[in-house]
């Protein structure tokens, strides 16, 4: 029996501004070429000049994998000839990377080692018109900053790959460092895969390169174990080479025979000095580290929420900043608060195609809401149908006001209501005369008579009564 083996080298565009090394525009979706100078262009004499942002951000990423961060950094020319990249090199890190080491732990417990993470240019993108015959290039990608984090060979599947990336989007989102959009190209993976009888050296790897959804990366994965597994109960060798995958076809093909480091010409780039990063910066950064979604997950579960609310709260860094300011003000349960961020709230909007950053609801109406009924001003029927209102930021006490959805609890009142209900439906009275149980039938009419604003269990109260 075979095992797989997979590593996995995962690229995350920066959130800054500007590029790496010039002032362009870090853009996605612009006419082309209009965020490009002489830096990102490559011509002769300009100088590059690091972005500070950008060497902060990857800072931040490296402190929370738990990479060790070295006294200090520094850039390496990766040559090689594409024509989306003018320079005919990239700027990358070889030797001194930010991050050496760390690791993140996924759901399963499983620990993923990390190797090391560090920041690099993007290319430009080529763009192939239909039925052309030539292609075109738009620099506005080129120079832009990337995040490159290499694993150790530790994962085993394609769902656990998945899994490590859904757990590097959640980290880089919480941290800010990046969208992580795959869909945007933003997240990108190369994956490195191999089979083994377990316990066995480690077999020839073949690198998978460039994939641009999750779903593609596991199925690449699958498809690659199966290919190699294939090849060796054939007794046919697995050749070292990078294939590419086809969407379409779901299988990978054959891109190139391996290059090797060497090929690369790695040399320090003599315009880039390197970078200091004395132990009060790296400890300024670890200072400044916000709670990463491991930890929010825990303090979640701490809090009561049950855990799959919780995982689902903690991985989105939207909810959760909503969920904690929630709680700021809301007197209640926290498990509460967490069904309506999990269910209710993200239901409604949905539905509108909104996300919880768009809607003009504040933490503080939400735990007012939940308040009104806690306190019994409200039922949870009357709440649910003012999170419409309250999304467009409407105001729970004078939504409740104007409505009259306080639960009617003055037994007055409510004495005729349950009195017209028992002589509109005598059938009912006599089901519940025969057998008390069906007593839930007429709690239901008079609710409904009420609109919803009775409260139940003084309904139940006064219908015992009457019906002795
Ligand atoms: P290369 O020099 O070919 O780029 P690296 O040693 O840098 O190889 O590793 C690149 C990625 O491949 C890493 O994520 C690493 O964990 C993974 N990897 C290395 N060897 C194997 C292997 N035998 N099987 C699967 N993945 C591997
Ligand atoms: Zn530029
Ligand atoms: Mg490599």
């Amino acid at each position: 029996m075979f095992e797989a083996v997979i590593g996995l080298e995962v690229h995350l565009a920066l959130r800054t501004r500007t590029k790496l090394f010039c002032g362009c525009a870090v853009s996605f979706g612009d006419e082309p070429n209009v965020h490009t100078c002489p830096v990102c262009l490559g011509l002769p004499g300009a100088l590059p000049l690091l972005n500070g942002r950008a060497l902060e951000l990857a800072l931040a990423f490296a402190t929370a994998l738990g990479a060790s961060v070295p006294p200090a950094t520094r850039f390496h020319r990766k040559h090689y000839f594409y024509p989306d990249a003018p320079k005919n090199y990239q700027i990358s890190q070889d030797d001194v990377p930010v991050g050496s080491g760390g690791a993140l732990v996924l759901p399963s417990g499983r620990r993923i080692g990390i190797v090391r993470c560090h920041l690099e240019e993007d290319a430009g993108r080529l763009v192939h018109p239909a039925y052309a015959d030539h292609s075109l290039v738009d620099l506005n990608r080129a120079g832009a900053p990337l995040i490159e984090l290499v694993t150790e060979p530790d994962l085993r599947s394609g769902e656990e790959a998945r899994d490590f990336l859904v757990e590097v989007r959640a980290l880089a989102q919480a941290l800010g460092v990046s969208d992580a959009a795959p869909e945007q190209g933003k997240m990108r993976a190369d994956v490195n895969v191999s089979i083994r009888r377990p316990g066995e050296p480690l077999g020839t790897k073949v690198e998978v390169k460039n994939l641009n959804s999750f779903r593609s990366v596991a199925a690449a994965i699958e498809h690659e174990t199966k290919r190699q597994r294939q090849l060796l109960e054939a007794g046919r060798a697995v050749r070292q080479e990078t294939r590419g995958w086809n969407e379409g076809g779901q299988r990978t093909y054959l891109l190139r025979t391996k290059e090797t480091s060497a090929d690369y010409r790695y040399m320090r780039d003599p315009d880039v000095p390197s970078v200091p990063l004395p132990a009060a910066r790296r400890e300024a950064v670890a200072a400044a580290l916000p709670e990463v979604p491991a930890a929010k997950l825990a303090r979640y579960l701490a809090l009561g929420v049950r855990e799959e609310d919780a995982r689902q709260l903690a991985y989105d860094v939207q909810a959760a900043s909503f969920f904690d300011a929630t709680l700021e003000v809301y007197g209640g349960a926290a498990q509460a608060v967490a069904n309506w961020l999990v269910s209710e709230v993200p239901g409604r909007l949905n539905a509108a195609g909104l996300g919880l950053e768009q809607a003009a609801l504040e933490p503080a109406a939400l735990a007012r809401l939940l308040t009104l009924v806690d306190d019994g001003t409200i039922s949870v029927t009357a709440a649910k149908e003012l999170l419409p209102e309250l999304l467009t930021g409407a105001d729970p006490d004078a939504l409740v006001r104007e409505r009259g959805l306080a639960q009617v609890s003055d037994p007055g009142a409510l004495t005729t209501l349950v009195d017209e209900v028992l002589s509109a439906h005598p059938e009912l009275v006599e089901r519940v005369r025969a057998n008390p149980k069906a007593i839930n039938a007429l709690l239901g009419e008079v609710m409904r008579a009420s609109r919803g604003s009775a409260k139940p269990d003084l309904v139940r109260r006064l219908l015992e009564e009457r019906l002795g």
